[in-house]
């Protein structure tokens, strides 16, 4: 078992190999605290540490150096953090998120938003809504990384894509995860009453409901959607949209739950699936050990889910509800003064006294490079 060095071979036994991308950014130090919380669950991990991004650009003149792109095929998973640095041009540290969405056609974005208790204080009316939703986006068509567009003195052209199978890929996945997690209802958002590649969208939406009559199937103009939103926050249960209306409804959700750093997804393919908060680098926070580190956290536990470990990715999400509704540790974003890694302290305190888990000895190997 474990890794032990011997006659030159090391020999690792471990449940999953994990390639980790910290990035740039807050990306190292909340993800730092991912794995700390990993480990706690007990399971067996090989992590795999690459240098990726702006400042792996700044440093070897590589944002994915190939070793990264090796480690991630042979991977069971990829944990993310955030690239993006001033000094690196915007599309360099980009290369990593097109390799990652695009190359390894990871194309369903999946977040799962939904507010704990203890977020707000009691007295605050946020702490009664019921906010519990998935926003399921396409992350490979629409205006996708890689748009076409054109940029003139008088005028500037985006071209947006929407194909037939890119379409039906999505809604296709996202019926079958409202189906697979117990969701009620599923819903299109668009704005198919002046968009053509919105048309198609919707049409490839009503096929694929028609032919899941065990889910509540309903369609919204995305401005209708955000009005719904905001009067009722439970008016949605699973919503599958293209790229660009996931982003700005998240961004409205988000508000509603707590703010990003509470906010985790998974971006997931056919065989293939990395998992990373839905903030960005937060430079303005990096090197304080202040960001709230459990939208990563709660990506890390998406990533059990998807690699079939229910009882630890439902253990993680207890533990984060407990340290919530505690409200003892609270980084500076809820109102608090906790450092990144206090928080992660508590969560994995949790998650490694869950009777619920098999305790098991640390046996998890970095390996750096
Ligand atoms: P990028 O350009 O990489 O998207 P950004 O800084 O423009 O990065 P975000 O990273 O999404 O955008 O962050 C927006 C703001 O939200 C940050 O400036 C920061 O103040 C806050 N923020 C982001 N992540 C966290 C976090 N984990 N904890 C607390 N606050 C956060």
């Amino acid at each position: 078992m474990i890794s032990n060095s011997s006659g030159g071979y090391r020999i690792v036994s471990r449940d999953y190999k994990i390639t980790v991308m910290p990035g740039d950014g807050i990306g190292p130090e909340v993800t730092a605290e991912a794995i700390k919380v990993l480990e706690a669950t007990g399971l067996v991990f090989e992590f795999r540490h690459c240098n990726v991004g702006g400042m792996a650009y700044i440093q070897t003149g590589k944002p994915l150096p190939d070793y990264a792109r090796e480690a991630c095929e042979e991977a069971d998973a990829v944990l993310f953090g955030a690239v993006g640095h001033d000094y690196a041009p915007y599309g360099i540290p980009r290369k990593v998120l097109i390799y990652l969405r695009i190359e390894k056609n990871a194309y369903a974005n999946v977040r799962p938003l939904k507010l704990y208790p203890g977020v707000y204080p009691p007295d605050d009316h946020r702490s009664q809504q019921d906010v519990n939703l998935v926003i399921i986006r396409d992350n490979a068509e629409g205006f996708a990384l890689e748009h076409e567009g054109f940029l003139w003195e008088d005028r500037g052209i985006d071209k947006r894509v929407i194909t037939q199978a890119g379409a039906q890929r999505i809604i296709l996945f996202a019926v079958t995860y409202a189906m697979k997690h117990g969701r009620r209802k599923i819903t299109c958002i668009d704005q198919s009453n002046w968009l053509f590649s919105d048309k198609l969208f919707r049409n490839a939406f009503n096929l694929v409901a028609e032919r899941s009559p065990r889910l509540e199937a309903d369609c919204v103009s995305v401005d209708v959607a955000a009005m719904m939103q905001a009067r009722d926050p439970r008016s949605f249960d699973v919503i599958v949209t293209p790229d660009i209306y996931g982003d700005i409804l998240s961004g409205f959700v988000i508000g509603q739950i707590g703010g990003v750093g509470l906010a985790p997804s998974a971006c997931i393919g056919n065989d293939f699936a990395f998992f990373e908060p839905i903030h960005g680098t937060a430079w303005d926070l990096a090197g304080k050990g202040v960001a709230n580190p459990i939208a990563s956290i709660l990506s890390a536990r998406l990533m059990l889910e998807w690699l079939g470990r229910e009882e630890e990715a439902e253990s993680i999400d207890n533990a984060v509800r407990s340290v919530l509704s505690e409200s003892k540790i609270r980084t500076f974003d809820l109102g608090g003064s906790s450092s990144s890694s206090q928080m992660g302290d508590a969560i994995a305190a949790l998650v490694g006294s869950d009777p619920a888990l098999d305790a098991q000895d640390q046996k998890t190997v970095h390996v750096d490079r």
